[in-house]
């Protein structure tokens, strides 16, 4: 079939050139003389990312899911009470990951189309006098519902009344595409991947810990092994690893960074709000909402409405099929109520009008009452407008 399949799902998301040539790499000696010469400025540069001067970065050969373990098993005991909520499917596994060693959750179930309930939870932590909470765990986008929380208001509502307990934060679809700040933000364990916003194929877990997480990894009793902190550290300051590490996903990791602070960070993040916005534009321009709540809109992904009567996996399936154009279909309990058009990574203005039109014309394909062309209209009136030479 002549040409691409265009991936526009929020996660895995496009591979730009550059880094996939980084990552085609002869094998090498992860025992090499001069390794530590790349990985000791790649961990350095890591931490750039998260903006953290304090906290320490682990890699791990895994995905997000990974890292969630990781940071979980790493600092707290099974029996501990950790009080997190549900909003969508990611919100959900992440909890669904703590029960499921050992911890005891306080759950807040929310609707699906809102984010991390900071003022619920300040409630909570409040009533909490003895501190039997350990931890405390935001989604800072929920990818399955395309919603993004206030980060830093859990941080408000966790110091309002003097908490200890650990902040959780998952940012494995907002970092590096998101307005992150861990030390600013007193994140105690950001978790991350390789395959969203920082552009490289699945198959790393990125996690990092503040001091604080790294001073109760050293009374945390959950059995860990290929997980566990104290390996790593152990060789990461020498510059090597506990055990064979995914050497060309980390020389995939480095060119992804140099492309992220050649753009800057900042850039990155307004780039991403943009897009979101010229997404947001097109689907008014259909007469559609997403099911995201005013407020609580993602800026790397989108999760469409569709009108009653319609099913949103039937847009993801008749894409592909018809067009090879990748959208998602939305997970979870709202499942068929839309579908999602990742707007994350490596993009620019006119790679956005693909996922736009193609959307528009399956849409009209299977019915839908919309007009061709007035989603990618909005959308381009307001890039357009906002544009700037790129040189
Ligand atoms: C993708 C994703 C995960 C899971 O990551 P995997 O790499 O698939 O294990 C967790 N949380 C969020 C918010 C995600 O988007």
């Amino acid at each position: 079939m002549a040409g691409r399949n265009f991936l526009f799902i929020p996660g895995p998301t496009t591979i730009p050139r550059r880094v996939q040539n980084a990552i085609n790499v002869e094998q090498e000696d992860m025992r090499a003389l001069d390794l530590p010469e790349f990985t000791k400025p790649l961990y350095a540069d890591m931490k750039k990312v998260f903006k953290t001067e304090t906290g320490r970065v682990f890699i791990f050969p895994s995905s997000g899911t990974g890292a969630w373990e990781s940071a979980i098993t790493n600092t707290l005991k099974p029996g501990d009470k950790v009080l997190a909520s549900r909003f969508g499917q990611f919100s959900h596994l992440f909890i669904d990951c703590a029960k499921r060693l050992g911890m005891e959750v306080v759950e807040v179930d929310c609707e699906w189309a809102v984010g991390t309930p900071a003022d619920k939870f300040a409630e909570i932590l409040a009533e909490d006098k003895n501190h039997e909470i350990k931890a405390v765990f935001a989604t800072h986008n929920e990818t399955a519902t395309g919603v993004m929380s206030d980060i830093k208001a859990v941080r408000d509502s966790i110091d309002a009344c003097d908490h200890p307990a650990l902040y959780f934060v998952d940012t494995v679809s907002g970092l590096a595409s998101l307005d992150f700040r861990m030390d600013e933000w007193g994140v105690d364990l950001a978790i991350a991947g390789s395959q969203k916003g920082l552009m490289l194929p699945t198959g790393l877990g990125i996690l990092c810990a503040s001091e604080k997480a790294l001073e109760a990894n050293k009374t945390a009793e959950c059995p860990r092994c290929f997980f566990a902190w104290e390996d790593q550290i152990a060789t990461n300051d020498l510059g090597y690893f506990p055990y064979t590490p995914p050497m060309n996903l980390l020389r995939g990791l480095r060119e992804s960074m140099n492309m992220l602070f050649e753009e800057g960070l900042d850039n990155v993040f307004a780039r991403h709000t943009r897009f979101a916005t010229a997404t947001r534009k097109a689907v008014e321009a259909w007469g559609l909402t997403t099911i995201a709540k005013e407020g609580w809109q993602s800026d790397t992904v989108t999760a469409v409405k569709v009108p009653e009567g319609f099913d949103g996996n039937e847009v993801a399936r008749h894409a592909y099929r018809r067009y090879n154009l990748a959208l998602s279909i939305t997970i979870g309990q709202v499942m068929g109520q839309g579908f999602r058009i990742g707007h994350m990574g490596d993009m620019n203005e006119i790679m956005l009008m693909i996922p736009l039109s193609g959307a528009e014309m399956t849409m009209k394909d299977l019915g839908y009452p919309i007009e061709l062309g007035s989603g990618v209209a909005a959308a381009q009136e307001y890039l357009c407008s906002t544009a700037k030479d790129r040189i």
